[in-house]
């Protein structure tokens, strides 16, 4: 299979035609119609083998979730997806690794509309990078210096699943075969809350996608916007089979364990109302997990009021984990 060949059976032809599309794949670059008084919002991101994911990873998990972390991204800046981009670097065109890396990658395209629009292929080790681009209305993107003293603080879905499953996967933390199973998603193919981001334009000061722990992600957001927050350890949303293993994993893996792929957000008192009016439309669960403040940093109390730190902090790739 040549290069051409490739671009052309895997990538060339694909399940979303969208109108905004004026020259889409086979030509030196993209031609994109934004709307009109939008404002585009952009963003990357890449997953390569060995550190991202196992080398035996199901290559449609994959296409997945390399498509999925851009949409996260965008959702938390309130965008709706549009358009993106594929940087693959892979050993050797592998068709039936293609095959299914597609299957996983358009599955989630056409579930949310956006349209691969171009791209670049190359040979080496394997690594897929994603540009995803989305629009909000100008002026209206969800930014992480918007949080305010009194403000509460939320999070979509639960936490700590997927890092659970990586503890699994490193032998650090087994699950049985059954725990494992009803699990393993949250790590492989992460839910971007897209609707949910777009819904916060109407009520949240600021948003963060969490990526790298809650405690990590929030405080970015506490960084940017100059604030504090008080965050109640026991008021975490765990799924059922993280509290079963709560006794022996502790909350670490919901507080700072990464791959999690939620939103983080504050709502301002003032616009309670407004939020109680949406939250029906959200698709996951959201829970109040603490209160911006303004002393600086986080502070993590457990039910009693007592302190609680994490034992360590995020992922980082550049700093060794315990
Ligand atoms: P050029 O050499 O001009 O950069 P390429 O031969 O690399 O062009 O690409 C030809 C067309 O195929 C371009 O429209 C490019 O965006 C697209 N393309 C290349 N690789 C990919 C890919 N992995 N996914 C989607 N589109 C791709
Ligand atoms: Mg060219």
């Amino acid at each position: 299979m040549t290069e051409f060949d490739l671009i052309q059976r895997f990538f060339a032809a694909q399940p979303v035609a969208r109108d905004d599309v004026v020259v889409g794949i086979g030509d030196d670059a993209a031609v994109l119609a934004p709307p009109a008084g939008q404002q585009l919002v952009v963003t990357t991101d890449n997953l390569v083998e060995g550190v991202h994911f196992a080398p035996e990873t199901d290559p449609a998990a994959v296409g997945h979730k390399a498509l999925a972390v851009n949409l996260s991204d965008l959702a938390a800046m309130g965008a709706e997806p549009a358009w993106f981009l594929l940087n693959l670097t892979l050993p050797r065109p592998d068709a039936a690794w293609l095959e299914k890396f597609c299957a996983g990658l358009f599955a989630l395209a056409s579930a949310h509309g956006v349209q691969l629009v171009g791209g670049n292929t190359a040979r080496g080790p394997l690594n897929i990078s994603i540009e995803a681009h989305g629009f909000v209305p100008e002026g209206e993107a969800l930014r992480r210096d918007g949080a305010r003293p009194g403000d509460s603080i939320y999070v979509t879905g639960e936490l700590g699943d997927a890092a659970l499953v990586l503890r699994h996967r490193l032998g650090t933390h087994p699950l049985s075969g059954s725990d494992f199973d009803a699990i393993r998603e949250r790590l492989e193919r992460p839910t971007p809350r897209v609707r949910e981001g777009r819904l916060l334009r109407r009520f949240a000061s600021s948003a963060i996608d969490v990526s790298d722990g809650l405690a990590a992600d929030l405080g970015h957001v506490l960084e940017a916007s100059g604030v504090g927050a008080l965050l109640v350890r026991d008021r975490l949303p765990l799924s059922p089979t993280y509290r079963a293993h709560l006794a022996e994993a502790g909350w670490d893996p919901a507080l700072a364990g990464g791959d999690d792929y939620e939103l983080c957000f504050t709502v301002p008192a003032r616009h309670d109302a407004e939020f109680t009016r949406w939250q029906p439309k959200f698709g996951c669960r959201v829970t109040c997990v603490g209160e911006i403040v303004s002393g600086p940093g986080l502070q993590i109390v457990d039910a009693a009021g007592n302190r609680y730190e994490p034992q360590r902090s995020g992922h980082d790739h550049f700093v060794a984990s315990p």
